[in-house]
């Protein structure tokens, strides 16, 4: 731990839509850098476009968040709040001369554009207005960008990435009605909130030149950038609603947990050696710069459910009774069984809603439904080996799953019967679906009387 006090970092959202995945990863790498160096994680919601940002998408934004467990450290810093600050510094811009009043109408920047464009070049404002100093209305405030040099920034994960200093034209900072642009307030305010760090979508690194350039002129210390690859899909193109390109909270929804998806998350972009599964706490160890990858790393819902069954089969048997219980509201009675039966559902689950699916044989009640594809297996020639075994389970002292295992496959030997035959005759008379743990410990889970009596039920129609 290095810098314990100095280390700053912050998630700067646009509240125009919901948290998706790539967002989510953003969040949780600067949340994991601020915690792994002691320092302070902060949240920015960058909402200065007024007709884009919604309180719904705040709200998504803070659930998933929340969701995720990446507290911030302060509460919500709202940007278009700050904005009188943000002019006061375009205003010193001005002042010292490094930014000017541009009084070109649109339709004439526009034809600047369409000129370059003709030209072969990047459309860009051609700085009519930049040593004139221009007075009159309307106008907007222009930055006097550096017309030749190098931009240089250091990035953490990029290495140093130069870009010629002519390639940028004067960018507005402040619009004709006065507003702020993005490219100034996110300045101002990651210098404001003392933001050391800045880990973000590599699409911002050209935008992260220009911020070096304001920066520069404000004799203001430029953070460390890191700007980590996108996340592509599973065929390697953009993220598609099918591979994580939907909110966090659908992941929720779809019962994931959030501690698998911090670890799932944490794999995207970045490692510790060939580590795979691993905690939160252990994620904040080892978490540094330094393991961020260069590719782009690829969206794969395969391997999300086998992340979060692996942290299913980790977690605490009791919050997820309570879970399960949520989920299945018939199953708020059997709070013994489903205890007994967690360690076996979770090792079989792969996402929440398995438990209760696999869990809801404990609370169907006597007599219980057959699927019709079941039924079948109860006929006559299978129902006097019920009736028999029924007969020799009737003495069993030790109720547990060997014991049963034991006298069901003694009583199929000596009667040179396959399990094949039985089983699926079993599961109709005690599951009544095919959808549990194994039989016998599906006999096991049920108690000796309701598991008798659930074939006592089936044995004499
Ligand atoms: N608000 C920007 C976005 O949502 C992020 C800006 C930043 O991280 O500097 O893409």
């Amino acid at each position: 731990m290095t810098d314990a006090a100095k280390i700053v970092t912050r998630f700067a959202p646009s509240p125009t839509g919901f948290l998706h995945i790539g967002g989510a990863r953003t969040a949780l790498f600067n949340w994991a850098f601020a915690r792994h160096h002691g320092g302070t994680f902060l949240l920015r919601v960058e909402d200065t476009d007024r007709a884009r940002s919604t309180q719904e998408a705040i709200d998504a934004i803070l659930d998933g968040m929340s969701w995720l467990g990446l507290d911030a450290d302060e509460a919500p810093l709202f940007q278009h709040q700050n904005a009188a600050r943000h002019v006061e510094i375009a205003e010193r811009l001005l002042n010292e001369g490094k930014a000017y009043k541009c009084t070109c109408t649109p339709a004439e920047v526009e034809a600047m554009r369409e000129t370059a464009r003709a030209a072969g070049k990047p459309p860009r404002y051609d700085g009519t207005c930049r040593d004139q100093n221009r007075d009159g209305a309307p106008f907007v405030v222009r930055f006097k960008a550096p017309q030749s040099g190098e931009t240089v920034i250091d990035d953490a994960v990029q290495g140093r990435v130069s870009t010629d200093s002519a390639q940028f034209d004067d960018l507005v900072l402040l619009r004709s009605d006065g507003s702020p642009t993005y490219m100034l307030s996110v300045v101002v305010d990651d210098h404001d909130m003392g933001v050391t760090h800045i880990i973000r979508g590599d699409d911002h690194l050209t935008n992260a030149a220009r911020q070096a350039q304001i920066y520069a002129a404000l004799d203001w210390q430029v953070p460390q950038f890191a700007h980590i690859p996108l996340i592509h899909g599973a065929d390697g193109a953009k993220l598609s609603k099918r591979h994580g390109a939907l909110g966090v909270e659908a992941y929720r929804d779809m019962g994931y947990l959030p501690e698998a998806m911090r670890n799932y998350l944490a794999r995207l972009g970045w490692s510790h050696g060939d580590d795979e599964i691993f905690s939160t706490a252990q994620l904040v160890a080892w978490f540094g710069l330094e393991a961020i990858g260069k590719s782009p790393a690829r969206f794969d819902t395969e391997k999300l459910d086998n992340v979060n069954a692996q942290h299913l089969s980790m977690a605490d048997d009791a919050a997820l009774v309570a879970e399960t219980i949520a989920q299945n509201a018939a199953l708020a009675g059997f709070e013994a069984q489903l205890t007994a039966a967690m360690p076996l559902l979770k090792s079989r689950a792969t996402r929440l809603p398995d438990l209760a699916a696999d869990a809801a044989f404990l609370a169907a009640t006597r007599p219980i439904g057959v699927d019709e594809k079941l039924q079948k297996h109860l006929n006559d020639e299978t129902r006097p080996h019920l009736a028999a075994l029924v007969e020799k389970l009737e003495t069993l002292e030790d109720w547990q799953r060997e014991p049963i295992e034991a006298l069901i496959k003694g009583y199929m030997d000596e009667n040179e019967l396959k399990m094949g035959k039985l089983a699926p005759a079993f599961r109709a008379a005690l599951v009544g679906s095919s959808q549990s743990p194994g039989i016998f410990d599906v006999f096991a889970l049920l108690g000796k009387n309701e598991a008798l009596s659930r074939l006592n039920d089936k044995i004499n129609r």
